[in-house]
């Protein structure tokens, strides 16, 4: 008998709950159910600047609303938290401060300016030049002591290779003259990434690591630090990226990524649980449609394939159309019908909207199409700005989709103020912004008032419309969006 399993999923509340972490809470929840384990879920709030509290309600809120459950969690509590990063500060100084005096790791006085310095006369590339890496710790403590401000980074070999295992790759080795003096305390105190994920995972007992693939490359980095420490390795499982279908990692621009969207559009959570478990994994039958229980007495990590699961929304809705015809009554379906679109607050939303333009009861369904569909059929001839060219207009909207992205007030009266902003910003009138987002967002040049509207459908349904409306004007090539992020900083600040 080896140690009882237990594994977590680690999001990072910086944005919109995302199809990636569902894909990865789903299949640690159920390699933990099927191994008899425990399931944590840990809240990697470090960036203090791009983390949010709201952003870390929708995560738990949308990974509950999938029929996802955990053992252990900032939520609930449990025997190793706290489960959120940012309430664990000492914990992580108290290690750096053990890596210090073992001499693994040392502190970094650089200014900004010298890394500046070093970039520009070496490249981006190079990293950084270990200036600091010999000064002796008699000084180090009498600089740090004086309130100098720095850094803290772990030292890397300069030469020589790592190894590690990976479940899936097997072994993978990484030269460590590419591995850069990984920075692990920040000058504001908090931990990077890279060490805080390391000593909680010791910690709160994690026996196998299961995450993305993009995190592969860090793993050297991460071994290293369990060995200084003097720690046994958990089992390093990554999971295949999520890719649209032309193969690219899967992106906002090609599909929408975030859960909200998909519950807004419609579609079931058990069937959207049940296709994120076809990414890369299969049950022993073959059968497409199965449960999460289902997906607990079945997963194998060993079988999940490589292959670059393509999340492909026609099929998902192929999946979520069987659940509604084969699992539901319709009885039951009525209720779903009601608790989705005819529930009380919704509505009660609506009708004030409408009723100014209503004639007779029946006008309803046509004014209110728009806020029960998932797409809205659209033309380009009528996506229009009075002086611009079409390429000009979807410019304009992808700097709107930007805005609107870090925009966490999605009320009217916030998106009033936006709109009037963005306009302003860009010279055009506030008629100008708001025609071609009349009809990007209902299919019509007339509807309900905007910004009410708006506020109804929720910041996923109205980018995923925005962003439809500019493929239709002719997208934006890799080029343009180069120059359009520039600008786009110039006028709002940097986004993510
Ligand atoms: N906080 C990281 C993320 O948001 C977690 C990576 C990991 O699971 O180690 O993806």
């Amino acid at each position: 008998m080896g140690r009882q399993v237990r594994v977590r999923v680690a999001p990072s509340p910086t944005g919109d709950p995302h199809l990636g972490t569902a894909y990865q809470a789903l299949f640690n929840c159920a390699f933990a159910r099927r191994r008899g384990g425990k399931f944590i879920l840990r809240i990697e709030d470090t960036d203090r600047v791009r983390s949010s509290e709201e952003s870390e309600v929708a995560i738990l809120e949308s990974l509950r609303w999938l029929g996802l459950s955990w053992d252990e969690g900032p939520d609930i509590g449990g025997p190793h938290g706290p489960y959120r990063q940012s309430e664990r500060t000492e914990i992580y100084r108290q290690h750096v401060d053990r890596l210090l005096e073992t001499g693994h790791a040392y502190r970094c006085f650089c200014t900004r300016e010298r890394l500046e310095e070093i970039r520009t006369r070496q490249g981006a590339d190079t990293g950084y030049d270990r200036h600091c890496r010999s000064i002796s710790s008699k000084e180090s403590d009498r600089r740090a002591a004086a309130g100098e401000p720095f850094v803290v980074r772990m030292k890397i070999p300069p030469e020589g290779q790592s190894l590690f295992q990976d479940l899936l790759r097997g072994e993978i080795c990484k030269e460590w003259s590419l591995v850069d003096d990984q920075i692990i305390l920040k000058s504001d105190g908090f931990p990077t990434y890279h060490l805080a994920v390391v000593v909680d995972d010791h910690l709160m007992g994690v026996t196998h690591v299961i995450r993305g693939e993009e995190w592969i490359n860090s793993v050297p980095k991460h071994v290293k630090l369990y060995e200084y420490f003097g720690w046994e390795l958990p089992v390093f499982c990554h999971l295949p990226l999520l890719r649209n279908r032309d193969k690219s990692k899967l992106s906002k621009r090609k599909n929408p990524t975030s859960i909200n969207y998909y519950r807004q559009a419609g579609y079931l959570p058990e069937a959207l649980l049940n296709y994120l478990g076809l990414m890369g994994w299969a049950m022993p039958t073959g059968e497409e449609k199965f449960t999460l229980e289902q997906m607990c007495q079945n997963l194998e990590l060993e079988k999940i394939s490589l292959g670059g699961p393509v999340f492909d929304v026609a099929k998902l809705r192929w999946l979520n159309g069987r659940y509604i015809r084969e699992d539901y009554a319709p009885e039951a379906l009525q209720e779903k019908l009601e608790e989705w679109a005819l529930n009380q607050e919704r509505i009660g939303k609506i009708v004030p909207l409408v009723q100014p333009r209503l004639e007779t009861l029946a006008d309803w369904g046509g004014l209110t199409t728009a806020f029960f569909a998932d797409e809205v059929s659209l033309a380009a001839e009528d996506l229009k700005m009075k002086g611009k060219k079409p390429e000009e207009l979807a410019a304009i909207l992808q700097m709107l989709v930007w805005r609107l992205e870090q925009q966490r007030d999605f009320t009217a009266p916030a998106l009033d103020a936006l709109f009037r902003e963005m306009s302003q910003k860009f010279g055009i009138t506030l008629r100008d912004l708001t025609g071609p987002c009349f009809v990007a967002l209902s299919g019509k040049p007339v509807w309900t008032p905007l910004f009410d509207s708006m506020e109804i459908l929720g910041s996923d349904m109205v980018r995923m419309r925005l962003q439809r409306a500019i493929e239709v004007l002719g997208g934006i090539s890799g080029k343009k969006r180069k120059e359009l992020d520039k600008q786009y900083t110039a006028l709002f600040g940097y986004r993510d």
